[in-house]
């Protein structure tokens, strides 16, 4: 076995697979440099391993995965594998330009162009939960579930310290054979690379470990869902300090929270076709599942497509530098950076054309009134439908990058037909 650990550099794409190649770890400088080669085509390989049929790029064409030294993550050796220096790569032209259908890219645009309009900074962070075998018959939050999921957790709240992802918390969630595991907040787009690479590592922890986890939205319809919740807050460029909190408007959030709010509501259908797109997504999608029931603002209320978090004064807390909206409706069968940039674009839309909330809902809200939000898409059809219908977030992608989209999600679909509901969620588990 080679003693110098090899380099991994890689991408996410469109399925939120990480794909990438490896070189001997002596080759690593002139992989900074030079990047290594990659194909347009791959952009359309669906969620089930096929490349979508008549794709827009064809055979032709050649690109560079360029490393990030940002965003290195050196994996230990450990009993089962050797050790690794895992590179995350925007995807480029041969010449090193940008390539305008990189899912990196588009999110570290969008967070510019924020910069630029605002004169504030995304901060982001990730909550995702997943299944994990080994831990069965236990209670939801229980002692026992924790327990028994050890030393998994311990490890793996090791190794992502290790690796520098910030792990903040670790539970035994609700659903059976569920657990959750949230990361600090940081810039956005940190916040999603480390989104990218907490999902491999749990993966092949558990893999090393004898179990298996799953990051599906479902194992099964009428289970648990597990979700992906995105957390944004906004801080000063220049300084710093935290611009979401404003105690003197409704619920303390700033204007150019509610506006950034109002962005995500105005354009949650597409949205959502963006941040939860597998065919067993919509099955998670769903009022009375704790996931989103509409597309609304809440306060203290789990069902909201954004939730305002709560804050606390406790143990010398600072509110300002708790407080952040909660973007509820993403799973993991999505790519970070496109949740994240397309996220961002919305709330941009929603502060350039200074849209408000009609409502901040709270939980003494009827259930009867919030039936009449309006609802997320009900499959992946209609989250398409609205995707293409709506002028202002396809203009946010070069059409190539949004076409490849749409081929991809359609091609994962069509590999579903026919299937029962229990059937296309065991098939989206295999692979998530
Ligand atoms: N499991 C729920 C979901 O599908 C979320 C529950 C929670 O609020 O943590 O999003
Ligand atoms: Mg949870």
């Amino acid at each position: 076995m080679t003693t110098t650990p090899l380099t991994f550099i890689a991408t996410n794409d469109l399925s939120a697979q990480t794909r990438g190649r490896s070189v001997p770890g002596a080759e690593t400088p002139a992989a900074l440099r030079r990047g290594v080669g990659w194909v347009p085509a791959n952009l359309a390989i669906g969620a089930f391993g096929h490349i979508a049929e008549d794709n827009v790029f064809g055979a032709t064409g050649d690109l560079r995965l360029m490393p990030d030294n940002e965003a290195l993550f050196n994996i230990a050796e450990s009993e089962e594998r050797p050790g690794l220096s895992y590179y995350l790569a925007d995807q480029t032209r041969p010449d090193g330009s940008p390539w305008a259908c990189c899912p990196r890219t588009f999110a570290r645009d969008a967070l510019r162009e924020f910069t630029e309009l605002t004169g504030s900074e995304v901060v982001a962070s990730f909550e995702h939960e997943f299944f994990l075998s080994g831990a069965e018959e236990t209670a939801p939050f229980s002692f026992e579930r924790f327990r028994k999921a050890e030393p998994f957790g311990s490890k793996l709240v090791e190794l992502l310290d290790e690796v520098g992802l910030r792990p903040e918390t670790w539970l035994p969630e609700y659903g059976e054979d569920q657990f959750e595991i949230t990361l600090e907040p940081t810039g956005a787009l940190a916040a999603a690379d480390r989104a990218v690479v907490l999902r491999d590592l749990v993966r092949d922890l558990a893999e090393r470990s004898g179990r298996k986890a799953s990051f599906a939205p479902l194992l099964d319809p009428d289970g648990s869902g597990s979700g992906v919740h995105i957390h944004f807050s906004l801080r000063d460029a220049q300084t710093g300090a935290p611009v979401l909190h404003d105690p003197e408007r409704p619920s303390d959030l700033a204007e150019v929270g509610a506006q950034f709010a109002a962005g995500i509501i105005t354009h949650a259908k597409p949205l959502t076709a963006l941040t939860a797109c597998s065919p067993a997504s919509y099955l998670r999608l769903s009022p009375n599942r704790w996931s989103v029931g509409g597309a609304f603002l809440g306060e203290y209320h789990r069902e909201a497509l954004v939730r305002i978090c709560p804050t606390s004064t406790l143990g010398g807390g600072r509110p300002q530098h708790q407080f952040n909206l909660e973007y509820r409706a993403a799973d993991a069968t999505a790519n970070p950076w496109l949740a994240v940039g397309a996220i961002v674009r919305a709330g941009m839309e929603g502060i350039k054309r200074e849209y408000q909330p009609e409502k901040i809902w709270h939980e003494e809200d009827s259930a009867e009134e919030l039936t009449r939000v309006p609802k997320l898409p009900t499959d992946v059809e209609d989250a398409l439908d609205a995707l293409r219908k709506d002028d202002i977030v396809m203009s946010w992608f070069h059409p190539d990058l949004i076409q490849t989209y749409v081929d991809v999600k359609r091609a994962d679909l069509e590999s579903c037909e026919g299937l029962t509901a229990k059937e296309i969620c065991r098939k989206v588990a295999n692979v998530y």
